[in-house]
């Protein structure tokens, strides 16, 4: 049995905080200063650029991919890291497409991420070949999956509502089709049990600043299943993709395995961080980790509908329909939102009218969420967030 009151003590946690937003940022992991100072002063101070060999900067990004990996069902070697998820989007979206060149389908949801379906607009406009991205209801998309689809990038769980899709049934679907899968994992790296393997998927994306914990502006992943590796086109052909970079021919010749995928010099500082906020994981069995979630999800629905009539659950009912995360809707979200904030209570707000709270059993307890539920029936029943100071959207919500 995983021990969530070791693994809460691996965080910092500002005192008075209730942190229901690990879904979007999770809290700094104790371990990460050490180690960054030590990246810092005695490897990049000291050895300057001898680090990358002597400290092994260069294995790094495959290192903590692996450790990805293992949270994901990817074998050894599967999982590359760096940029950022929406590049990563990219590349595996246009991978996907050039082993479909005969279709011209790209099938999403309208439950997907906007930055997901932005470049997969762009990368259809750049590749100017006559695809297209045809967006279902997120209920929809087994139905819609048919021999015209090239493409299927969904992600598994909706970032506003929760919802989850079943990955395993609608691998099969496109499979069966013909079709060739693209994995969103934002919301279920770290979140939900995840098996890459076991559900024949083709290619995953993830980040790792939400549920893995690593900090703002983390380093994305990128897996290609073990068949693809040596076949798949990594689009953004850069030097850190290549075959043997130091060789530095002048011809571009990609790495035999997923590294195909890393495109130019890795963020060491910030690998550094994650590979510390992996850390965390060790130990901790996913399917302990979704008992609780569940437990504190539905502990959390059940005391909100109890103390706050006037706000209407937007996630799916059903725990297992859903991720790690749990959605309610009002008009007055945003102030809602904010009001909930003044009072350190930190979900997020997103528009129209959703708020957002992210269950995180790593470092949040039943307690927790029960005593969330109360401040947030106090904003409700005071009408704290009738207050102007709280009508004003800041950039980020
Ligand atoms: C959080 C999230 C992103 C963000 O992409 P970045 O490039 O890391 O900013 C993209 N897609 C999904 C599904 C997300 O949940």
């Amino acid at each position: 049995m995983t021990d969530f009151a070791t693994t809460r003590r691996l965080f910092h946690l500002p005192e008075g905080v209730l942190y229901l937003d690990g879904n979007s940022l999770g809290p700094l992991p104790l371990a990460a200063e050490a180690r960054v100072h030590e990246v810092l002063t005695r490897e990049w101070g000291e050895q300057l650029i001898r680090a990358w060999n002597s400290a092994d900067w260069i294995g790094l990004p495959r290192r903590v991919g692996d450790r990805i990996g293992r949270l994901i069902g990817a074998p050894e070697g599967s999982v590359a890291t760096g940029d950022t998820l929406s590049v990563k989007v990219f590349q595996a979206l246009a991978a996907a497409l050039t082993l479909r060149p005969e279709r011209k389908v790209v099938l999403s949801d309208t439950g997907n991420f906007p930055s997901d379906l932005y470049i997969a607009s762009g990368l259809i406009q750049a590749l100017g070949s006559g695809l297209e991205l045809r967006l279902v209801a997120p209920e929809n998309v087994a139905d819609a999956i048919d021999e015209s689809v090239a493409v299927t990038l969904i992600t598994e769980v909706d970032y506003r509502t929760g919802r989850r899709h079943d990955m395993k049934a609608l691998t099969a679907k496109a499979h069966a089709a013909g079709a060739v899968t693209v994995w969103d994992l934002a919301h279920s790296a770290g979140a939900v049990p995840v098996d890459l393997t076991a559900a024949d998927a083709d290619f995953a994306v993830g980040c790792t600043y939400k549920y893995l914990n690593g900090g703002p502006g983390a380093p994305a992943f990128i897996y290609v299943a073990p068949r693809f590796a040596e076949t798949a086109r990594p689009i953004l052909s850069g030097w850190m993709g290549h075959e043997a970079p130091f060789a530095f021919d002048l011809d571009y010749r990609p790495h035999a395995s997923v590294e195909r995928m890393r495109v130019g010099t890795p963020p060491v500082l910030a690998l550094a961080v994650l590979d510390a906020a992996l850390d965390a994981w060790e130990g901790v069995d996913m399917a302990d980790v979704r008992a609780a979630s569940i437990r504190l999800s539905e502990r959390f629905i059940a005391e909100v509908e109890a103390r706050c009539p006037d706000l209407a659950l937007a996630s799916p009912r059903d725990p297992h329909a859903r991720g790690s995360q749990v959605s309610f809707r009002h008009p007055q979200g945003y102030a809602i939102m904010q009001a909930l904030i003044a009072n350190e209570v930190i979900g997020d707000f997103r528009a129209p009218d959703l708020i957002r709270f992210g269950f995180t059993p790593l470092y949040l307890s039943e307690e927790d969420t029960v005593a969330a539920a109360k401040v947030l029936e106090r904003v409700m029943t005071e009408r704290l967030w009738d207050d102007p100071a709280y009508a004003t959207r800041s950039k980020v919500t």
